[in-house]
């Protein structure tokens, strides 16, 4: 069984985790196929940072929570242990605020104060969290919990780097580019015949643009919100995009900006400390997201398609300088050094979808991070080799399965738990206008 031939179709978050679990489990013949050079220059996990948050496993067992808190107590885990992970990760602490009543009880429900988790109930309070001079701004009607311990950032490029390089040492092979590893089509078994009257179908392999079919004896489908396109998954993915910018800090900034707590507002946007390569402060405008809406030629339904850009909507760099005109003026008017719109895909539930099809039972499915899977990557691939493997625990299995008939009728305007921008999910066809980054 270690000796199968594996395809993985994507080496972002979720197929270099794959890959790498994989390989720590003994499997001698795992191949990687992504449409760019790692690390892939549309993965949502190629960045500078992103939010992490730890979380102890539950011991109840009718808690209806149990497979999130799975979840994270193995992330938590491999951030604190694992030596791949663990140097990538910084315990900065991390505050969630918001302003809208709304989002207010949202993050309530999720941080509630207690042990490590202090309460910010005016600008003051904000302040004295950071370090003096960073949070200059008015702070209007912010309120939050800030998480001191066991929360925090990582450098995501270079997690995501860390694991493609373990899983390439322990013998994994990665091809990346166009046209040698961007897969154009899953390829299924020949419908049945004469000779093979009762085979079911099957997915037997992929097929790249240049033309080469890989046969596999196990396909797992990680192309994050891309994966929407191989395959029927009959509503359950909705690719969404959310956007995010750079300015440039001096060296010296950069030292005063060190080892902020990471500031996450639900109505507003984030930020967390700048990056320690280039002193690039990377800030997040928070929405429900954009999609991309097109109509399917065939079923005249509408699909929400991902493509890749290196700018943002106007629109978004407003929400961006708004968001530092409220914390760090200061730093408000900068000229945007980098943007870029990323996208994911959101289930209708917002957990996992993490099954073997229900139809082609040599298909493993890796997919649905719902804009919240980067943190994941030190353990995701191993629920998913679990699940392919057919050991994947029941109450996990359950909440990640294979689920058409939540998608029925799906409301694709539906904002998620989501606050922020328009407060609706917002459409490209409508975006005004867009930045010009580099292009003068
Ligand atoms: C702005 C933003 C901020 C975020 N912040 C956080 C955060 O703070 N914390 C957190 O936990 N999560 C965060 N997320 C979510 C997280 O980044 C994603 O959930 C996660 O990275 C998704 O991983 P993935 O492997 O599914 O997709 P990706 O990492 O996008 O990987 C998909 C891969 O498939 C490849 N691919 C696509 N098409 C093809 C093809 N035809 N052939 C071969 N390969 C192909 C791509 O090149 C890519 O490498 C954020 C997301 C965004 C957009």
């Amino acid at each position: 069984m270690q000796d199968a031939s594996i395809l993985i179709v994507g080496a972002g978050t979720w197929g270099a985790s794959t890959a790498l679990h994989l390989a720590r489990r003994g499997y001698t013949n795992v191949t990687v196929l992504d449409a760019y050079p790692q690390p892939s220059a549309i993965s949502a996990g190629n960045d500078v940072n992103k939010i992490v948050s730890f979380s102890e496993s539950s011991c109840l067992h009718d808690d209806p929570d149990y497979a999130n808190r799975t979840f994270f107590a193995a992330l938590s885990h491999g951030f604190r242990h694992d030596p791949v992970f663990q140097p990538h990760f910084h315990e900065t602490g991390a505050i969630t605020s918001a302003v809208s009543p709304e989002a207010l009880k949202h993050i309530h429900r999720r941080d509630r104060p207690g042990d490590a988790v202090i309460e910010l109930n005016t600008p003051d309070d904000f302040r004295q969290a950071f370090p003096s001079g960073v949070l200059t701004g008015p702070l209007q009607g912010w309120k939050g919990y800030w998480k001191q311990r066991g929360a925090g950032w990582v450098h995501a490029r270079h997690a995501l780097l860390a694991a493609i390089t373990e899983a390439q040492r322990l013998g994994v092979r990665f091809i990346g580019g166009d046209p040698e590893g961007k897969v154009v089509r899953l390829l299924f078994s020949p419908p049945s015949s004469a000779t093979t009257p009762s085979a079911p179908p099957d997915v037997i392999g992929v097929e790249t643009a240049d033309g080469t079919h890989h046969h596999a004896d196990r396909v797992i489908l990680a192309a994050g919100a891309n994966a929407d396109h191989f395959l029927d998954f009959k509503n359950q993915l909705r690719p969404t995009a959310w956007t995010l910018a750079h300015i440039r800090l001096t060296a010296a900034e950069a030292a005063q900006y060190r080892n902020l707590p990471v500031l996450f507002n639900a109505d507003q946007g984030f930020f967390m400390e700048p990056d320690a390569d280039r002193h690039e402060l990377k800030i997040c405008d928070e929405h429900p997201g954009y999609c991309n809406w097109v109509r399917d030629p065939v079923s005249g339904e509408r699909r929400s398609v991902p493509f890749a850009r290196h700018q943002i909507p106007v629109e978004a760099e407003e929400r961006i300088r708004g968001l530092l005109r409220a914390t760090m003026p200061q730093l408000a008017e900068r000229p945007l050094a980098f943007a870029r719109i990323c996208w994911c895909a959101d289930t209708v539930d917002r957990n996992f979808l993490i099954d073997v099809h229900p139809e082609y039972k040599s298909l493993v499915l890796a997919v649905g991070a719902s804009g919240r899977g980067f943190a994941h990557i030190p353990s995701i691939g191993g629920f998913v080799v679990d699940r392919m493997e057919g050991r994947l625990e029941g109450r996990l299995a359950e909440v990640v399965r294979w689920r058409a008939e939540a998608a029925v009728g799906r409301d694709w305007e539906d904002t998620l738990g989501r606050f922020g921008g328009e407060y609706r999910v917002m459409d490209f066809g409508e975006v005004q206008g867009w930045t010009n980054i580099g292009e003068i």
